[in-house]
């Protein structure tokens, strides 16, 4: 029998396994906030190695003071004083100004109990940021993505105080669980990426036994996946377009492949992966065949959904292409490849 492609998230489920950021908690750091942050570098790398030890084990995590989750938010809130969370790189000091996106502090914009997700994931409490690091013209949450202003700005120690309310600490849950209970807290928007220091203050804050879904376009830099490591237990990603090309005209994302290839390589060696590919219409020979030969020969054991229920949004009707639904017949076509190639649809 194959093993599950989501085996730990089920472990945590089921109350057998803590969250990844809860054994973060756990390691011990000698913190220092005046060490530069090449140092602060190093010291994460070094207590990474005995956060990936205790990964595997289901003893019960002690949390200790200051810990590897607080060298995290250190590490995260320096990233943004020249921004180089995503791709784009701005440079920009976010506590002074905007970059690209136009996130400043983080806006939550709404955050509610998700029935919609892949069905491993529902009820999913999911919140959702104001403002995305892309310019997709396709974008069914346009009227979130584009308003980095908008929301409520919500303390971390408050949202983790809301956390709690949905799991307790490992070793205190009952065993059984019944099917309307939470399964995870999922950081969407937008995109959770120009709001990482933020997730990381409020997991630094939490003790509930709840799995983390990062819910993300993948449009990161190496150093944000880094700081992600240890933290989330699912990346549910979009791998969106199979060639530079598209990406660069519909999202406006430069080096796309490289960026979302080398991530989702980066997701799958660090947890559990659930890869969603939107088709759209006008793109099955340049985008989603591609994705599904790329998904078939690296990402064999990763849970893959491929959706077809585009429907034109935002600034779609600019793109001759983009302005009909995708036909039945090519949806269809792709998920018979897909399964040939031996992917794990869900
Ligand atoms: S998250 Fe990306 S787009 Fe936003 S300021 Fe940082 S580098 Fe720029």
């Amino acid at each position: 029998m194959m093993p599950s492609p989501l085996g730990r998230y089920e472990e945590i489920l089921s109350g057998s396994l803590p969250a990844r950021y809860l054994l973060a908690r756990s390691v011990k750091v000698e913190l220092q906030e005046s060490l530069p942050l090449p140092e602060r570098w190093a010291l994460h790398d070094r207590m990474m190695q005995d956060l990936r030890e205790a990964i595997g084990r289901s003893d019960a995590p002690r949390i200790v003071s200051p810990n590897l989750m607080d060298l995290k938010v250190s590490i995260a809130r320096d990233l943004v004083r020249e921004c180089s969370l995503c791709e784009h790189r701005c440079g920009t000091d976010r506590y002074l100004s905007r970059g690209r996106c136009g996130v400043t502090d983080s806006r939550i914009s709404s955050q509610f109990v998700h029935m919609g997700e892949e069905e491993p994931l529902v009820p999913s409490y999911t919140v959702f940021f104001s403002g995305c690091n892309l310019k997709c013209v396709f974008c069914q949450n346009y009227d979130i993505s584009t308003c980095p202003e908008a929301g409520l700005i919500i303390p971390s120690r408050e949202m983790a105080l809301q956390m709690s309310r949905l799991a307790r600490p490992f070793g205190a849950e009952p065993r059984s669980r019944s099917p309307g209970d939470i399964r995870n807290v999922n950081w969407v928007g937008g995109d959770p990426t120009p709001n990482l220091p933020y997730i990381m203050e409020v997991l630094s804050r939490s003790d509930a036994n709840i799995a983390q879904v990062w819910n993300s376009n993948m449009y990161l830099t190496e150093h944000a996946m880094s700081l992600l490591e240890g933290c989330i237990d699912i990346y549910l990603t979009d791998l969106k377009f199979g060639n530079d090309a598209c990406a660069m005209r519909l999202s406006g994302a430069p080096c796309y492949m490289r960026t979302a290839t080398r991530n989702h390589l980066m997701a799958a060696a660090q947890g559990e992966v659930i890869v969603r590919h939107l088709m759209l219409p006008g793109h099955l020979h340049c985008c989603t065949l591609p994705v599904v030969e790329w998904l078939a020969e690296n990402m064999p054991g990763a849970a893959v959904n491929i959706m077809a229920q585009y429907r034109p949004a935002h600034q779609a009707w600019r793109y001759q292409e983009l302005r009909d639904a995708v036909p039945r017949g090519d949806h269809r076509k792709v998920l018979e490849i897909a399964r040939t190639k031996g992917l794990a649809l869900i």
